[in-house]
């Protein structure tokens, strides 16, 4: 289990970020904010695929104005990201946003800040610092000749004294870098330096499959460390992809309970008797349409795959023309191939409305039947393993023999 560090806990509406809060996802969305009800359909999307925050860009007044409106319809807490403009923040606060993300690199000035902050403590409304390679304060940029951790450190830890100057204290910080290392040297360092909740994330990490690379690579790192408490996937990519990214990490990590489906499959190899890939697609699809809180295990071959996928809730395992399910590792029923993703879906639905052991003790009633069915079958795929005839014969000679 990972120790976690622990950090202060502040609430971005009803999500308590910190503190031992379950580590929460986040996603931005893309839709211009004055397209209020394109933004909120998004928003909504976000909130299935299972983001617990959405961040929403406030650029303009128009923006500001959209987000009067997105905020009371919203089903997760709104955080709106300003840039250049501290008065769009006053206006976002006004709009009744749940949390404020800062950019230290483009709101320069110290009394500018504090005004944003005092309006915020006013209102319980958190402040994110998000300091940012790309865009980090001139200053520090010539100071240190590039965009280095210690330089993004000590952006973030300039804006935190202005904010704590006017007691405002509800603050968590990012410090995102392109480059892996040094956004994970960067949270090391800053989370050395301070106990505020850190927002992980790979800025411009770029498309998938490089775009989830770098995201897992940086923010799983650091999560193992014990370090974060938010986290964000910046992908080239629908949004709701990020999301999906976002949860399904934590949950791989043991970090949050299963919400949905997790398919595992076999690489495939020459024992395959089936397209382990086109079987597993189909599956995928049918399965996610559902979106059970199960483990699924697509496996090649009746020979290995259930032995080898027996932690899995249940699964399917393909043998000369049949298809093989199981539930932890036994073989339930056996299917025409050709009726084996419908058949794993029926199973799949059954097994979360019964449970594991219903479902196996009704498979326990057809057991013979079923036993009879997959010795034979085994007999068929690996030959019968004791060779009983030949063995036979030669005895029978050797007791003839003079
Ligand atoms: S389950 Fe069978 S087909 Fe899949 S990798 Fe293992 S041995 Fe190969």
């Amino acid at each position: 289990m990972i120790e976690r560090k622990q950090t202060r806990q502040l609430h971005v509406g009803d999500v308590a970020v910190g503190g031992g809060a379950p580590i929460s996802v986040q996603s931005m969305t893309t839709t211009k904010t004055a397209d209020v009800d394109g933004t909120l359909a998004q928003v909504y999307a976000l909130a299935g695929a299972g983001a617990d925050i959405v961040r929403i860009t406030c650029n303009e007044v128009e923006a500001a104005q959209g987000l009067a409106e997105i905020v009371p319809r919203s089903p997760v807490p709104i955080i709106a990201d300003i840039h250049y403009q501290y008065r769009l923040a006053l206006a976002a606060l006004e709009a009744g946003v749940q949390g404020l993300r800062l950019n230290p690199g483009n709101i320069r000035k110290e009394e500018q800040i504090k005004t944003v902050a005092r309006e915020a403590r006013d209102r319980g409304v958190p402040i994110r610092v998000g300091v940012n390679a790309g865009s980090l304060d001139k200053d520090l940029l010539a100071k240190y000749g590039s965009p280095v951790p210690e330089a993004l450190v000590e952006s973030a830890k300039v804006e935190v004294r202005y904010l704590e100057e006017v007691d405002f204290e509800d603050i968590k910080i990012s410090v995102k870098h392109s480059h892996v290392p040094s956004m994970i040297e960067s949270y090391r360092l800053l989370s050395e330096a301070v106990d505020y909740p850190l927002h992980l994330g790979v800025t411009e990490a770029g498309p998938p499959p490089s775009g989830l690379i770098k995201s897992v690579a940086g923010i799983a790192t650091l999560l193992n460390q014990g370090i974060g408490d938010t986290i964000r996937f910046s992908l080239t990519a629908d949004p709701v992809e990020e999301a999906k990214a976002g949860r399904q990490l934590l949950e791989f990590l043991g970090l949050r309970e299963r919400k949905g489906l997790d398919l595992i499959a076999c690489p495939s190899c020459g024992r395959a008797e089936v397209d382990v890939i086109e079987v597993t697609t189909k599956a995928q699809v049918a399965l996610e349409a559902e979106n059970l809180p199960i483990q699924v295990a697509v496996m090649g071959c009746v020979v290995n795959g259930p032995g080898e996928a027996r932690e899995a809730d249940i699964g399917i395992a393909a043998g000369r023309g049949k298809g093989h399910l199981f539930i932890k590792g036994q073989v339930v029923r056996v299917v025409p191939e050709e009726e084996m993703v419908e058949a794993l879906l029926d199973e799949a639905r059954k097994l979360v409305e019964e449970g594991v052991e219903s479902r196996l003790a009704h498979a326990e009633a057809n057991a013979e039947e079923l036993a009879k069915a997959a010795r034979q079958q085994l007999i068929e795929i690996q030959g019968d393993a004791n060779r009983s005839d030949e063995r036979r014969r030669r005895v029978a000679e050797v007791a003839k023999s003079e």
